[in-house]
């Protein structure tokens, strides 16, 4: 039945697909949003400005899709210099990270993604570009190395990490800002779509935008994606009812919802398995990730990052000191859920009972 899987949603590797068409907000009063991370980073940009500085080094930590890149543009933009973005794994060895430090000019950005997953011998170049604003590179070979010292302009360093606690603390000391981005309410996301569709001239009014903000798992780069294949949706249905256009409507939303398999919290089947393993292979835990990764066959990052934080937001999973543990909540989710299409009804409510 469903033709849209959780990972589909919240693809990985799939960051710049067309939700990013043309409407990525350019600058701090177009961001929607984490008003006291943006009431800050005025500040700190006006502060640098004056002292003609570059700004300090800054962590972004938080979920993926709450638009850690974005402001890391802005950023950029806001400072008239140039944009410089990788993402951490492919900054293999250190010569890859020197060569991108060594063109920066001055007041640019280097925006690292996953920062969290640099490998240790290139993370160490960063201490001394960060704190003295120099590299050491080696020249040469055997007896004949010898190490040769890069003076680097002014510059800002980005980060952007979901999982801030897997950061070496020497790392995580040279950021003068760090700056958690949290979850939206259901009014922002309602704002950020409406900008959306104005941008991308969609129909749509004010209970379909409703409907999705929803069902966006509390994410902006969610519930773009969403709109676009509900705009899809529309779009063909308009056609083979041979209508001009159609106004996305709550009902236009719903109906293709469940066409993609999503719910009515925006859980896939992907998520509802998640708490089902837990359900009834670990008796609603508690649980390691790992194991469950397991039972999915599923990739530990996408569960970890992509899947379980909007999970413990709805406070359907708890995170204990020994591994996941299925909530009440999060039972009696499943058992709804699974009521008419399956016979695992009775086995949960026993679960749900030992669990009190
Ligand atoms: P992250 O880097 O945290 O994974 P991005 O910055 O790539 O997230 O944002 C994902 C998408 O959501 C982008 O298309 C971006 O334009 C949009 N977006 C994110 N935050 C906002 C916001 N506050 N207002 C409007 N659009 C946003």
């Amino acid at each position: 039945m469903s033709t849209m899987t959780g990972k589909e949603i919240y693809d990985i590797q799939n960051k710049n697909s067309d939700e990013d068409a043309g409407i990525r907000p350019k600058a701090l009063n177009e961001f929607i949003g984490q008003k006291t991370i943006r009431e800050n980073l005025g500040v700190f940009l006006t502060a640098a400005r004056l002292r003609k500085e570059a700004l300090d080094h800054i962590l972004f930590s938080g979920p993926p899709g709450l638009g850690k890149t974005t402001l890391a543009r802005i950023l950029s933009g806001a400072q008239g210099a140039g944009f410089h973005q990788i993402a951490a794994p492919n900054l293999r060895r250190p010569g890859d990270l020197a060569r991108m430090l060594a063109a920066m000019q001055e007041m640019d950005v280097l925006f690292i993604d996953e920062i969290h997953r640099l490998p240790a011998p290139v993370e160490e170049i960063l201490y001394t570009a960060m704190e003295d604003k120099v590299i050491d590179i080696s020249v040469g070979e055997g007896m004949s190395a010898a190490s040769v010292q890069l003076k680097l302009p002014p510059f800002t360093l980005v980060g952007a990490t979901t999982r801030p606690g897997a950061l070496s603390s020497p790392l995580t000391d040279r950021f003068g800002i760090k700056l958690r981005l949290d979850f939206y309410e259901e009014t922002e996301l309602v704002q950020v779509l409406q900008r959306a569709a104005r941008l991308w001239q969609i129909d749509i009014d004010s209970s379909g935008l409703q409907a999705i903000a929803a069902r966006a798992r509390r994410t902006p780069r969610v519930a773009l994606r969403l709109l676009r294949r509900i705009w899809d949706f529309a779009t063909v249905y308009a056609h083979e009812k041979k209508l001009k256009m159609v106004t996305i409507d709550e009902a236009e939303a719903i109906r293709s919802f469940e066409l993609m398999g999503i719910d009515s919290l925006g859980l896939t089947n992907l998520d509802l398995q998640f708490l089902d393993a837990i359900a009834r292979h670990y008796s609603g835990g508690p649980v390691g990730l790992k194991a469950v990764a397991a039972i999915l066959a599923e990739d530990l990052v996408t569960l970890e990052d992509y899947l379980e934080p909007y999970l413990v937001r709805l406070g359907f999973i708890l995170r204990t000191p020994r591994g996941r543990v299925l909530s009440r909540e999060g039972f009696k989710h499943i058992n709804a859920e699974m009521k008419n299409s399956s016979g695992l009804e009775n086995h949960l409510f026993e679960q749900e009972n030992n669990n009190e």
